[in-house]
């Protein structure tokens, strides 16, 4: 694939690398390419980052016919830059853009787009402790037509942003509630596939959360508000009785990334992980037993974010004292560790960024 270029001039002044507030910053540059249904996707193109020109009547405004992805690159302590499991994020984007009835993007094309801008833009690459470069790729339906089919015209983006820790506090534990009133997320819907209406539909939740003092909700399923599905933007895990359990992906739970990295992380440890439908009653009881060893939950831009606290039914369930358990740490450290190249890619996930 052909990449114009166009450089913006004069270059933006770098931010502060160590007061970056996640998803402020962006690069100097970002990628976009077009389709229409005579050419496919075409005109690929890396221009200064900027405003976007689009009609009031684009169909992404008011039908939300649009997908994202979000994965990041990492500078190594020798100055080079590598990614995590980029091929993972693309094939789950045409995933998405089948569920979205969006046309597929070439995986090989969008990882060349994802090299070409960050080679350009690889003086963003933050270096200090904990930071990284995220990297935002999006489809949007263009057609200015105010009807509802789907588009016929769609434009496809890369935007970048040096990223600090997600968390300003670092690894604290963060205090969860249940959600009883609102759904994520129904069987047959759009749970399973990163669509910019999901998070639309989960904005009630998140303030009715903070206005209760808790940062974050954790959601049940939709159908019988009886099983355990996801927080928010990160996937869930829990320590019992020496085994480790997630949500099996039904249908209804994105299927993150970094999920499976912790899977396979922890089974190459020789730890057991179990896949399974997991009720509120069964956590609760566990809890009870005083089984539950610690609970976290797991997504690109955190990593790991241990959960100390979580209310259920009027009752206040504390893990591991409220306080970050050991394993929620080791795996924040592994995962990190080779992300960042201070520690052997001993799973063969980072990809280097090819100049
Ligand atoms: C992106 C996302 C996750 C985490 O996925 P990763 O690939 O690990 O970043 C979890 N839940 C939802 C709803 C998400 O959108």
């Amino acid at each position: 694939m052909e990449i114009s270029f166009t450089q913006r001039e004069p270059l933006k002044e770098k931010p502060d690398q160590n007061s970056l507030v996640f998803g402020h910053e962006f690069t100097d540059h970002m990628f976009v390419m077009d389709y229409n249904e005579e050419n496919g996707w075409h005109d690929a193109r890396i221009v200064p980052y900027g405003p976007i020109e689009l009609s009031p009547a684009a169909m992404v405004l008011h039908y939300a016919q649009e997908v994202f992805e979000g994965l990041k690159a990492y500078r190594k302590p020798d100055g080079s830059v590598q990614f995590f499991r980029p091929s993972e994020n693309f094939a789950r984007l045409n995933r998405s853009n089948e569920r979205m009835c969006i046309p597929p993007i070439d995986p090989d094309d969008a990882m060349q787009a994802l090299n070409e801008l960050v080679k350009v833009d690889k003086d963003w690459v933050p270096d200090a402790p904990g930071t990284s470069l995220y990297v935002r790729p999006f489809v949007i339906a263009t057609d200015p037509f105010i009807g509802v089919r789907p588009s016929h015209t769609y434009q496809f983006y890369i935007i970048l942003s040096p990223v600090g820790s997600y968390y300003p506090r670092g690894l604290e534990p963060a205090r969860m509630h249940i959600e009883n009133r609102y759904a994520r997320t129904v069987r047959g819907g759009t749970g399973e596939v990163k669509c910019g209406g999901n998070y639309a539909a989960s904005l009630a939740s998140q303030v009715k959360a903070h206005e209760n003092g808790f940062e974050q909700t954790l959601w049940l399923d939709g159908n019988e508000n009886k099983y355990i599905e996801e927080v928010g933007t990160s996937n869930f895990f829990f320590k019992a009785d020496g085994k480790f359990y997630t949500p099996a992906l039904v249908g209804t739970i994105l299927p993150g990334i970094t999920r499976k990295s912790v899977i396979e992380l922890l089974k190459h440890w020789g730890e057991e992980v179990i896949e399974k439908r997991i009720t509120i009653d069964e956590f609760v009881d566990l809890y009870h037993q005083g089984k539950i060893e610690e609970v976290f939950g797991t997504g690109t831009a955190a990593v790991i974010s241990p959960i100390g606290e979580l209310e259920y039914a009027g009752e206040k369930m504390v893990f591991n004292n409220g306080e970050i358990g050991p394993y929620s740490q080791k795996l924040y450290d592994s995962l990190f560790g080779m992300q960042s190249g201070h520690l052997p890619d001993e799973m063969g996930w980072m990809v280097p960024l090819d100049e």
